[in-house]
């Protein structure tokens, strides 16, 4: 870890659990489109009170985006966070994420930036994030077994060429824990979601925690199952609270576990504990002025 990701931990509200009550994290939505179809995803579902990840009110250009990051900036000093987390992957489209990451960098040198993917794309993008000093990234990681993952993932979108079944699972762990290996070798600071999807994935969970401490995961994120209505995984219930502390309890002997997460939309703005969106705290904008 260099000297600027210890400083910039001490700010980050999810990487660092006692931060998020002074600190608060600004998700832009800026990435459309997906490159892999997990089971329990529908980013088409949007509804204003929904909070859950891939939800947003509007998907945003670059230069709305940068337009938003000011405002926001100037009229919420606890952001300290400015993130790309959706509604699809961060690496679907990546010209569009590093657009935005460099022009935000290029006006707040000292703001944390963090991205959040899928993983499929992202080891051709490692150096120019730590560049960048995107020091902060996360992985959704929902298994590393491919007769695990033919059950979660429909199909990855490789080199142009759609996979299915082990050989999509093979690649996307792969490439994923290719990605994680760079990010840790330049320094980074590296998150792993992981979804527990109950009668499915969450038998291997440990085994999973257990891989990803040799690739030096700084910290897993167990996070329930939201079944969503129409999704091929709608009808699995949620796990149980006690399912979810246990699991937390047999990850955590080998990756320190995050256990305040509130699964937030991908236009979420604020400290993780209140439910704003990007879009109100702009409407404030209009209605004051
Ligand atoms: Fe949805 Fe994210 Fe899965 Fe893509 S990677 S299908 S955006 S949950
Ligand atoms: Fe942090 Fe969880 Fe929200 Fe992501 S979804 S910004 S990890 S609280």
């Amino acid at each position: 870890m260099n000297d600027s990701t210890a400083d910039q931990l001490l700010r980050h509200p999810c990487f660092n659990a006692n931060a998020r009550h002074y600190f608060g994290r600004l998700h832009l939505p800026v990435a459309a489109g997906c490159n892999i179809q997990c089971g329990y995803c529908d980013r088409k579902y949007d509804c204003p009170n929904e909070s859950r990840p891939g939800v947003t009110s509007q998907l945003l250009t670059p230069q709305e985006a940068i337009d938003h990051v000011e405002f926001i900036l100037k009229n919420h000093p606890t952001i300290s966070v400015v993130g790309i987390a959706g509604p699809g992957d961060a690496f679907h489209n990546p010209a569009v994420t590093l657009e935005v990451l460099a022009r935000i960098r290029a006006a707040h040198p000292d703001i944390i930036l963090c991205v959040s993917t899928n993983g499929l794309n992202l080891p051709d993008y490692v150096d120019y994030l730590s560049r960048l000093r995107v020091n902060f990234v996360t992985v959704t990681i929902n298994t590393l077994t491919p007769a695990i993952g033919t059950r979660i993932y429909d199909y990855i979108s490789h080199h142009g060429r759609i996979v299915q079944g082990p050989e999509a699972v093979t690649i996307l762990t792969r490439l994923q824990l290719q990605a994680i290996s760079l990010l840790k070798r330049k320094g980074l600071r590296v998150k792993v979601n992981t979804v527990i999807i109950p009668g499915i994935n969450d038998a291997d969970i440990s085994l999973t925690a257990a891989r990803l401490a040799d690739y030096r995961v700084d910290l897993m994120n167990l996070i329930p199952l939201i079944p969503v209505p129409g999704t091929p995984l709608a009808d699995i219930p949620p796990p149980s609270a006690a399912l979810v502390q246990q699991l937390r309890w047999q990850a955590g002997k080998f990756v320190p576990q995050m256990t305040h997460c509130v699964r937030c939309r991908a236009d979420a703005v604020g400290l993780l504990n209140q439910n704003n969106t990007l879009f109100d705290l702009t409407d404030t904008q209009t209605k004051e002025s």
